[in-house]
């Protein structure tokens, strides 16, 4: 069987960025997979062929860190991606107040984020939207990056349902400037402020607008010194913002170990060509220090 005949469909799991997502069973395999249905219907015919071959692409993606891309194909004006089922995502845990987060818990966390990451930039694939609800998480404690190289192919809207999570709020600098010549550093940037989230317990810097965010950044971290970022006054969007000096560090996150806070500043590098790479953060010393992290399958999970 393929495509609609194949999968039986069950309950809607919820509305994301692209469109629908359903539950199912692949009743070639009776496993549980989740089915997301993209809308392309307003696009003109050479897109669909041209999304379809870019999406083919994205399913060579295999890593015990990355999720899954089962199946896809064309239906209707849709296009059905097919993804493993996971249980949960990491907003869930960040939000769930009965689940305590060690600094071993954490750095789990963390470890298994860069690892995704450095496999798919390794394969020069970006996210270019990574938040706390696509770090999914699988029953036996993996987590693994979801909706993967999608931002590229169909771009990232700023619509925007209440239940979710802003992704401006994890964009990285040179993305609310207008750059266009982004790389991987944009990734590291969002898993930055998910490394921030995961120890305040909140999300870090909340903007109300691309503006605002810019603002709120440059409130946490300084306004970027000239000899910091040389290319930030070229880009498409630039606007100067008032001086503001840097706080410490150590001020915004009191509990941090020292290691931890070395890493996260070099993850929020301004300039995206001094940021550390996934590769880079994954050989840092936080990863070789006390604790080690929590094994995943020991990882406390939202019921
Ligand atoms: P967003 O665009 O905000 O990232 P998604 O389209 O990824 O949202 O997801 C919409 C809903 O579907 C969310 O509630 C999410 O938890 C759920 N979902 C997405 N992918 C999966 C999956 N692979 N397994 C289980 N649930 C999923």
């Amino acid at each position: 069987p393929m495509g609609t005949q194949r999968y039986i469909k069950g309950q809607t799991l919820g509305e994301g960025t692209y469109g629908v997502v359903y539950k199912a069973v692949d009743s070639l395999t009776n496993r549980t997979v989740a089915v997301k249905k993209i809308r392309i219907g307003k696009y003109k015919e050479g897109v669909h062929v041209t999304a379809l071959r870019e999406i083919k692409l994205l399913r060579e993606l295999k890593d015990p860190n990355i999720i899954e891309m089962i199946d896809v194909y064309p239906h209707k004006r849709n296009l059905h991606l097919v993804f493993e089922f996971m249980e949960s995502d990491l907003e869930a845990v960040i939000r769930d107040r009965n689940i305590v987060l060690s600094a071993a818990d954490i750095k789990s966390y963390m470890q298994m984020t860069l690892k995704g990451l450095a496999y798919c930039h390794k394969k020069w694939v970006l996210h270019r939207d990574l938040k706390p609800n696509n770090l999914l998480i699988a029953s036996d404690g993996q987590l693994k990056l979801g909706d993967f190289g999608l931002a590229r192919i169909f771009g990232s809207p700023d619509r925007q349902f209440t239940h979710q999570v802003f992704a401006r709020w994890y964009r990285a600098p040179e993305l609310l400037f207008g750059s266009k010549q982004y790389g991987a550093g944009v990734d590291i940037w969002a898993a930055a402020c998910i490394f921030a989230e995961l120890m305040l317990r909140r999300p870090f810097l909340q903007g109300s607008s691309d503006i605002d965010q810019l603002g709120k950044i440059f409130a946490a971290l300084g306004t970027p010194k000239e000899s910091q970022w040389p290319d930030m006054t070229c880009l498409p969007d630039y606007v100067e913002f008032q001086y503001c000096p840097a706080p410490s560090l150590r001020s915004l996150f009191p509990m941090a170990t020292d290691d931890a806070l070395d890493l996260i500043s070099r993850m929020l590098a301004f300039d995206p060509k001094s940021r550390i790479t996934a590769q880079q953060a994954l050989e840092h010393r936080y990863f070789h220090s006390e604790p080690a992290p929590t094994r995943p399958e020991l990882l406390s999970r939202p019921p």
